[in-house]
């Protein structure tokens, strides 16, 4: 599947030719993307590419200096970031950015503090204790003493306090054992079958990007380099070259 034939009607999210530029240097350029509803996309890079900035500009947290971000069909390039929450658009940031002095219930809280609806409150309580049962055991444990794997649990849980259509993951892998990456994996996964929540995963890590999603774009040094469904993206030679230096299998 080519992005010329994604149907444009069902995007949750468009990224049209975007550029962010910080002082004199251009961090990504003419960046276009799309997320269908109800999909998972991955974006892939390594350091530097422009993947952070990518989200971040999709947060509302860096404005771009050219191109438009497209959410629900509307324009939302100059909409800041509280409002593109309340819209259900959420970041779960690199770095988790927790608040370490809190339990893991009270940084759960936060997360729900633009809601009103106790119901619903209440079933994404249950739906995140469901998804991460460690959460539930260690809720009234402060959120700094936990280990890595169980911080990016709490800050994915976080994220869906805040009942997102749209969830924008940022790099749920680093700094995780491998067996805790494949949790990760199979959570992200459940969250999209069971909410139907579109997501748009941002990794470094192919494995959880190929195992995880349906369609990827790959960025180098700002620009989007490759795009397509997994399979042929495992197959381009210019993913290839750049992920395992030459020819060998994804
Ligand atoms: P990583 O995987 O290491 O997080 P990334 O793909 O997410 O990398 P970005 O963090 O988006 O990449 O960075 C893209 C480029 O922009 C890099 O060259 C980086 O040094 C630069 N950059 C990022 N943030 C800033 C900033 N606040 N000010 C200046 N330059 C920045």
């Amino acid at each position: 599947m080519t992005d010329m034939n994604r149907k444009s009607g069902s995007n949750i999210l468009e990224l049209r030719d975007i550029d962010v530029i910080y002082g004199k240097s251009v961090a990504i350029h003419d960046v276009s993307l799309k997320v269908p509803e109800g999909e998972i996309v991955t974006l892939i890079g390594s350091n530097g590419a422009g993947k952070s900035t990518t989200l971040n500009t999709i947060a509302g947290i860096v404005k771009p200096s050219r191109g438009s971000v497209v959410y629900k069909g509307e324009d939302i390039t100059k909409l800041p970031t509280d409002k593109r929450v309340q819209m259900g658009l959420c970041l779960v940031p690199e770095g988790r950015h927790l608040f370490p002095f809190l339990t893991v219930l009270e940084n759960l809280q936060l997360g729900a503090t633009q809601r009103k609806d106790s119901a619903g409150i209440k079933s994404d309580f249950d739906f995140v204790y469901d998804l991460f049962p460690k959460l539930k055991d260690r809720r009234s444990q402060k959120a700094g003493t936990l280990s890595g794997g169980e911080q990016q649990m709490v800050a994915i849980a976080r994220g869906l306090m805040s009942d997102p259509k749209l969830l924008c993951l940022d790099e749920p892998s680093l700094g995780i054992a491998p067996i805790v990456i494949e949790e990760m994996g199979v959570a992200i996964k459940e969250i999209n079958k069971s909410k139907g929540t579109s997501i748009l995963l941002v990794e470094q890590n192919v494995h959880l990007a190929f195992s995880t999603a349906s369609y990827c774009y790959a960025l180098q040094v700002g620009e989007l380099m490759a795009e397509g469904d997994i399979e042929s993206i495992k197959n381009s030679d210019v993913v290839k070259k750049a992920y395992f230096g030459g020819d060998k299998e994804a």
